[in-house]
């Protein structure tokens, strides 16, 4: 078999990850939001104690950022994991943070409880035994052209370098379509569920690049039976650094959250901590 550790199989119960005091892959569907960059400790705490308020379990945020161009605002590195650190004291919520360079894993893995692996970075085979190796679940996104069985390979990279926490995220796709900044790749979620036991999520942030839009496909990725969400949301979105255009207002993205809840219960589940 090419993926045993990630295949699913009759005799293997579905992968639950277990993050602090939750666990994402059971009937609860689970909620992480945030801004796309860390900019502030008060930026974050902000957002932590709205979004907690809003049922969120796991506060997104990245000290660490790929921008597309080099002018761009690069995240503030270590002084960012500093402040997501002492935001958490404040705030209460689990965190998670976008790791790049195998130079930075162990770092970063002492300051948040998650960590992801960026669309950009799926096939950074180094990254992903480095972040096999270091004892935090790690999200690993889609990349934009990957198909579903190399995004599972990858994942199967991080279990096969020891850590078995391992959640897929399905983030778009690159397709002709201009509409959306990407195009969000739902049947790609039902199509990893019949090959894989590890929870899948859906950011569709970053799939569609814009806010209008967000409630709809929130509520068609629980529907098509993501675990969770991760979805971009600011306390002020058109002063964020990064992602301006994709970034909810804490109190669009709490409105968003209220609609959820029957969506989940349609289907059987709920929603954590709703
Ligand atoms: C992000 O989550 O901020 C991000 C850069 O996402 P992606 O890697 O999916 O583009
Ligand atoms: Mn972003």
């Amino acid at each position: 078999m090419k993926n045993p550790l990630t295949a699913l199989q009759p005799s293997r119960e579905k992968t639950l990850v277990r993050i602090g005091n939750i666990q994402i892959g059971g009937a609860e569907i689970v909620l992480i939001a945030g801004p796309c960059a860390i900019e502030s400790e008060e930026q974050l705490v902000t957002s932590g104690q709205k979004l907690k308020e809003s049922g969120v379990s796991i506060l997104r945020a990245s000290a660490y950022k790929p921008r597309s161009s080099p002018y761009s605002f690069q995240g503030l590195g270590a002084e960012g994991l500093k402040m997501h650190q002492a935001a958490q004291k404040k705030h209460g919520l689990l965190t998670a943070t976008e790791v790049m360079d195998v130079r930075l894993v162990e770092e970063a893995a002492k300051h948040v409880d998650v960590l992801w692996i960026g669309a950009r970075n799926m096939q950074n085979f180094d990254l992903l035994k480095e972040v096999g190796k270091c004892g935090k679940p790690v999200i690993l996104k889609r990349g934009a052209s990957a198909t579903v069985e190399e995004w599972i390979l990858s994942a199967e990279y991080i279990m096969a370098h020891g850590n078995k926490d391992v959640i897929l995220c399905e983030r778009g796709i690159r397709t002709y379509e201009t509409a959306a900044r990407y195009t969000l790749d739902l049947s790609a979620v039902a199509i990893a569920k019949t090959m894989t036991h590890l929870p899948i999520i859906v950011d569709p942030s970053h799939a569609a690049g814009r806010t209008d839009i967000l409630p709809a496909l929130c509520k068609a990725a629980i529907a098509i039976g993501a675990d969770g969400l991760i979805v971009e949301a600011h306390p002020e979105p058109k002063a964020s650094l990064c992602d301006a255009s994709q970034a909810l207002s804490l109190e669009e993205f709490n409105a968003i959250a209220k609609e959820l809840k029957a969506v989940a219960e349609s289907i059987g589940r709920s929603m954590l901590c709703c």
